[in-house]
């Protein structure tokens, strides 16, 4: 569905432009061919009048006089005189033109030829044969070169005709030149062809040329596409190629505003609203995907249960809002805690998965209790008053060979016999003797490890609820076309500059 989709797109794009190119190049070629035939044929036209010109006035230089035709009535027989010559029989003259120029010629009388080097189909000199009427007409009445495309004996020619006029004014005849029509067509299919080659080239450049850009942009939708296909799907970790965000176009500008949505749809489906740390839903597909990965790499992870003590107490006693406040400030410790350890999650009300990966236990152990630390002497302030708060915990070393849920049961069961023994404590086994073996084993193995990737708390950190609120409000503002905040603040301070600068001046 989602090729044949894609495979119409491609093809409408290709005939939008390939098409017109491929017209445009059939325009352009069609053009040249006229343009060259036409030249072509005033080329041979002006040769053409050459001739005849050059035939008149050799025959001038040579035969002094007017020309006369005499007939003898009782023989049937007419002859051609120029001057005291018979030019009749007398094929010397017009033999050798041709022979130079290559082209018929004809001296005719009235519309009649005389002499000629024209041939009939039987290989005989076309005397006697005639010329088209009007065009005897037209030239009778021009006294003008006159070049048409005619028909001599059945074959097409093209053909110039000048008037032979005697000194008494008198029309007596023409001079003609022609060439073979056939001929022509084979010089201008010759002239022809380099055009159609540079026309078939430049056509296919360009189609080339169009076909690579629509095929990047394409590719770029193809991309966004996957990518949204698996955000459908549920996927919303997919990353968008760099080939899209990188474009400067509108197809680079929706790419991003995409991962700005799939930014906001984290936020929305796998982030608790109220704490912004990942909600059930998304802890526990985090929690396998942390078990699978440690099956294959062999480090070790830790699962923890945290929960508030007696935080029914602070609702009553100060209010929900308190509450809410004391929630969002052990959250944000949570999140600091487990930066690059792993992932914090809001298991319930104010109960708290944690889950650590690529770690051994001991550093976690030693983490949590100076967590603990932290909240009992967090400074929460609800109207001037400090609201103190403690918190129970059990953790356990986590195993890929056992089922998910009966490890956190087993941890869930850590948290409540911490509960039921004093709370405000980190439970790592409900064996008292067990758990002193542990903290013993830890405590004695790797003193200097535990001491350097224990306690870092970046206080400076920006938490991911500051970060959500970024991505959200941006994304809201790209979809209404508004600038997002960090931009707006960086023009009011460029204007600010702008000004000041005017002001120095
Ligand atoms: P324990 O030490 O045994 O855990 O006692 P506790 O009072 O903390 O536990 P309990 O389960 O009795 O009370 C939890 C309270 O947390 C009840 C509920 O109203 C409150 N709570 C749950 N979610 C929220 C929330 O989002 N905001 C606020 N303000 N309170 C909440
Ligand atoms: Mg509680
Ligand atoms: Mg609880």
């Amino acid at each position: 569905m989602k090729n044949e989709k894609m495979g119409k797109m491609q093809k409408a794009m290709l005939l939008c432009t390939v098409l017109p190119t491929l017209l445009l190049g059939i325009a352009i070629a069609l053009l040249a061919v006229y343009l060259s035939r036409s030249a072509l044929e005033n080329e041979v036209d002006s040769s053409l009048v050459a001739n005849v010109n050059m035939l008149k006035a050799i025959l001038e230089e040579n035969y002094p006089g007017t020309y006369v035709m005499m007939e003898d009535k009782s023989q049937g027989i007419v002859s051609l005189f120029k001057g005291e010559t018979e030019l009749t029989g007398n094929f010397n003259l017009i033999d050798a033109v041709k022979e130079s120029s290559g082209t018929d010629m004809t001296v005719f009388y009235k519309d009649t030829r005389i002499l000629t080097t024209i041939k009939t189909a039987d290989g005989l000199r076309a005397i006697g044969t005639g010329v088209n009427t009007a065009i005897v007409a037209r030239v009778e009445r021009t006294s003008e070169p006159l070049c048409v495309r005619t028909d001599i004996n059945g074959e097409l020619y093209r053909a110039c005709y000048i008037p032979i006029v005697n000194k008494n004014g008198e029309f007596f005849g023409m001079i003609g030149a022609a060439r073979s029509a056939e001929e022509m067509t084979r010089q201008a299919n010759a002239m022809d062809t380099p055009i159609w080659i540079v026309t078939a080239l430049g056509t296919l450049l360009a189609s080339l040329i169009s076909l690579r850009y629509t095929g990047a942009v394409i590719k770029a939708i193809k991309k966004i596409h996957g990518f949204l296909a698996k955000m459908i799907s549920g996927d919303l970790h997919g990353e968008m190629d760099m080939s899209v965000t990188t474009r400067e176009d509108e197809i680079g500008d929706t790419g991003k505003s995409i991962v700005r949505v799939q930014g906001a749809m984290q936020v929305l489906v796998e982030r608790d609203p109220l704490t912004t740390l990942y909600n059930r839903r998304f802890g526990n597909a985090k929690l396998k995907h942390i078990a699978e990965r440690s099956e294959v790499t062999g480090e070790g992870f830790a699962i923890a249960m945290g929960d508030i003590d007696f935080f029914k107490k602070v609702n009553d006693t100060y209010g929900h809002d308190a509450g809410d406040l004391v929630l969002k400030t052990v959250s944000d410790e949570m999140k600091r805690m487990m930066a690059s350890r792993g992932a914090a999650v809001r298991w319930g009300g104010e109960e708290f998965l944690l889950i650590f990966e690529n770690t051994k236990f001991g550093p976690v152990m030693h983490v949590l209790e100076f967590f603990l630390d932290r909240i009992r002497n967090a400074e929460i302030f609800y109207d001037g008053v400090r609201i103190p708060i403690t918190m129970t915990m059990g953790v356990k070393e986590g195993r890929s060979d056992v089922d998910l849920n009966e490890q956190i049961k087993a941890v869930d069961e850590m948290l409540y016999y911490g509960k039921e023994h004093g709370r405000n404590q980190l439970v790592v086994s409900v064996d008292e003797e067990e758990a002193a073996a542990i903290r013993e084993r830890w405590a004695e193995k790797d003193p200097d490890e535990v001491e350097e990737t224990v306690i870092t708390f970046p206080e400076e950190m920006i938490d991911s609820e500051s970060l959500m609120i970024l991505l959200a409000n941006n994304m809201e503002k790209d979809i209404k076309g508004e600038k997002s905040a960090p931009e707006e603040k960086a023009e009011e301070e460029k204007a600010a500059e702008e000004t000041e600068e005017v002001s120095d001046e």
